[in-house]
């Protein structure tokens, strides 16, 4: 598989399971349509007519596109951790109510996933 080459800070996020800050993200308020991408391998991982407002400083799914996102027990016991299924890029992690926010890297129409955080509503 060929991967995408990542700016540092993009490394630092997907390979070594990075946060960055809310509310900084390009894609917050994003209404554009399209498909959200793994910024490493391009796999397509969320649609955007399921983006939601959550208020909470990432932009927000309520779904995923089927099998494209595994959901794993995280280390410290209490969160599940969500990486892309094709490369095991970090994306984040799930708390309850399955609710995702991230951030994403544009190009063309593809919408290139940076970071998916939970968000507690
Ligand atoms: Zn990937």
């Amino acid at each position: 598989m060929n991967y995408n080459n990542l700016k540092p800070e993009e490394e630092r996020v997907i390979v070594h399971k990075g946060t960055e800050r809310p509310f900084t993200g390009e894609y917050n308020n994003n209404k554009e349509t399209g498909t959200y991408v793994c910024r490493r391998c391009n796999t397509p991982l969320y649609r955007s007519h399921d983006k939601f407002e959550s208020h909470c400083g990432w932009p927000s799914f309520d779904d995923e596109i089927k099998g494209a996102v595994k959901h794993l027990p995280d280390a410290d016991g209490r969160r599940i951790e969500i990486v892309c299924a094709a490369c095991d890029a970090h994306l984040g992690h799930v708390f309850k109510g399955e609710r995702f926010t991230q951030k994403k890297y544009k190009a063309l129409r593809k919408f290139y996933i940076l970071k998916i955080h939970s968000c507690l509503t």
